[in-house]
């Protein structure tokens, strides 16, 4: 999908590819043979036995690491996708048929919060994951000027901070190291499975006691920090520590990411944090990286390591229900009608699909219904994937070569005003007149994404209305990319006309393709009544669900959304410790 406003630029550099094309055909084909030999290993349709201990129901990258928990437990597993590929939201496709050798990562786009135990235990370093952590967040100005945040460098954010405010600069440090205090709390919490609040089951009291008996450390003062984290919104927030508009706007970016909700929000501080916990294994708090090739490699190497583990992974398999006998989950009916028996059921999907459709409201406990049917499912969430013919060439910091600030978010986010903008359009059922975005340009570091000398440019970019998700909106969508494009062209003049190829992705896509219901990145909203215990729905935050046998990885339980990995190892755990031990087999109902 080229703008009528590129398609000029589009042909003017066609003549300039097609010399280098000539060289990449030989580089293409081999890599084709290369791509071909790895797919064989894919088994695709509906062949294959029908008896396996354990059936993955979607294969996106928490349904791929069930699947590589289960099978290294001894477990024949089956993973059954949909979609002719695996991975899901973590995705790299080419999306532009006339240039092929142009690839994207389509949805997801940088990592941060793969936990280590995931990357060791599934040795994934040897199946092809390989970061580069990103650079500085860059946000040119569009009254003049720049400013680059570091996440590991405190002399040169102080440096790049005075020049918008001193008093600023002094607090930037104080505020690092406040966030990574609560990140000390936060991120064990991550890995936590969360207890069944409230009950007094004597087995559910006393994983609450534990999980206080873990904090009993805490002082009144990180209680109180915690409080502020978990109900303030990111606006209040950063006005409490800074003053320049420029500072918090970029600092605001964190509190809205995927959000339906503005930066004056209750609730986006603890997104922000949510944003800012990980760590790409380097050891840097709140560093993120680009996985080289796209994060579809990332949900490849997780497939190669459920492989060799012994999975067997079936694409084009779309799961139709969640065969029940006596109660507890048998196994699946596919789409074509066919059935496949496992006594162990992992489901991946959102909790609509895999709940109400495929397990069936007349199933499940009425509240645990209510609740699916109350789950918020909104973002307003549209990508553009961008391929250009050379880097933006910003006013404020001149020059088309690789510079630091081309390696790290290229931001379109201002202000905080500017944020809440593009939110209360979206909010009065307009897409946003000035969009924000949080851009990247991962080809600064990774050379297997484009040809030598162009670059691929990935914005995530919000808001357009939640109820999109209905309809295509596919003019106005092309409309609001170019209204979004405007808003980088005005602080770097080259942009518009570098630009070669124009992918949208928006809400209807999202949900129709990938299966991401109301276009929300996360399966649901990261919302405060949605998370911790009540993620997905109040006693059933442990990977279990209230059919015995059928154990949830999606999203949308706790620790997701994000590429982290974290709800497939839960809920292939969960299952695992349930296979080895009847003690530890679900009681249902579980709330009481
Ligand atoms: C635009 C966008 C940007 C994002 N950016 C980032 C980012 O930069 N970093 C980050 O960490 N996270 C990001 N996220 C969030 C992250 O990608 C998701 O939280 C995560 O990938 C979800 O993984 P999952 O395995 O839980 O679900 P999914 O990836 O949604 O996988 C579910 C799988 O189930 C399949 N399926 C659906 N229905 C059926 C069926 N009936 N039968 C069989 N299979 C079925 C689907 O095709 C899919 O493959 C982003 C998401 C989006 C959409």
């Amino acid at each position: 999908m080229a703008t009528k406003a590129t398609q000029a630029a589009s042909a003017a550099k066609a003549a300039a590819a097609k010399a280098a094309k000539t060289a990449q055909a030989a580089r293409a084909a081999a890599k084709t043979a290369k791509t071909a030999k790895t797919a064989k290993t894919v088994s695709t349709g509906a062949a294959g036995p029908t008896d396996y201990d354990a059936i993955i129901v979607g294969g996106g990258h928490n349904g791929l690491v069930a699947a590589a928990y289960l099978a290294r437990s001894g477990a024949r597993t089956l993973v059954l996708e949909a979609r002719p590929k695996t991975g899901g939201a973590a995705t790299t496709e080419a999306p532009w048929p006339d240039a092929p050798d142009f690839k994207v990562t389509r949805l997801s786009y940088v990592m941060s919060l793969l936990p280590p135990t995931i990357i060791k235990d599934l040795q994934l370093d040897k199946h092809g994951y390989k970061i580069f952590p990103m650079g500085p967040y860059y946000q040119a100005f569009p009254e003049g000027g720049s400013i680059k945040l570091y996440a590991d460098d405190a002399k040169r954010n102080h440096d790049e901070v005075s020049r918008w405010s001193r008093k600023d600069a002094d607090a930037m440090p104080r505020w690092d190291a406040w966030l990574a205090g609560l990140a000390d709390v936060l991120g064990p919490l991550l890995l936590t499975v969360p207890p069944n609040l409230g009950s007094r089951k004597p087995r559910d009291l006393e994983q609450t006691l534990r999980l206080a008996w873990r904090h009993r450390g805490l002082d009144v003062r990180t209680i109180a920090d915690m409080t502020r984290l978990m109900t303030m919104s990111i606006a209040d927030l950063l006005d409490d520590w800074f003053e320049s508009p420029q500072v918090k706007g970029a600092l605001a970016v964190n509190g809205v990411i995927g959000t339906w909700a503005g930066p004056y929000e209750p609730g986006t501080a603890y997104v922000m944090a949510h944003h800012s916990i990980g760590d790409v294994g380097d050891g840097h708090l709140g560093n993120w990286g680009f996985q080289e090739g796209g994060m579809g490699a990332v949900a490849d190497a997780i497939a190669k390591a459920a492989r060799e583990n012994g999975a067997e992974i079936r694409t084009d398999a779309r799961v139709n229900q969640i065969l029940l006998s006596g109660g507890r989950a048998q196994g699946v009916v596919l789409g074509n009608g066919q059935q496949l028996t496992a006594k162990v059921v992992v489901t991946s999907l959102h909790p609509r699909s895999a709940f109400l459709d495929h397990v069936g409201r007349q199933n499940l406990p009425d509240d645990f219904v209510q609740d699916i049917e109350h789950w918020k499912t909104r973002s307003g969430v549209v990508k553009i994937n961008l391929a250009l013919a050379e880097l933006p060439d910003f006013t404020a910091d001149p020059g088309t070569n690789l510079a630091e600030h081309h390696t790290g978010s290229v931001e379109m986010a201002p202000s905080m005003p500017y944020i809440e903008r593009a939110f209360q359009d979206a909010r009065e059922g307009r897409p946003a007149a000035r969009p924000f975005s949080d851009g990247v340009i991962p080809t600064a570091f990774d050379q297997t994404l484009c040809p030598e000398g162009y670059h691929i440019m990935s914005l995530f970019t919000q808001w357009v209305p939640s109820d999109w998700s209905e309809q295509p909106h596919t003019e106005e969508l092309q409309a609001y990319a170019d209204r979004m494009i405007d808003c980088y062209n005005e602080v770097a003049p080259n942009f518009k006309s570098s630009i070669l190829h124009t992918d949208i992705v928006g809400p209807y896509q999202m949900e129709h393709d990938y299966g991401l219901i109301g276009g929300n990145i996360f399966h649901g909203e990261l919302s405060l009544e949605q998370l911790f215990h009540m993620r997905p729905a109040p006693g059933f935050a442990d990977y279990r669900t209230p059919v015995p046998g059928l154990y949830y990885a999606s999203s949308a339980t706790h620790a997701g959304g994000g590429v982290c990995g974290i709800p497939g190892m839960q809920a292939a755990r969960a299952a695992i410790a349930d296979r080895r031990g009847p003690a530890r087999a679900r009681r249902r109902p579980r709330r009481s």
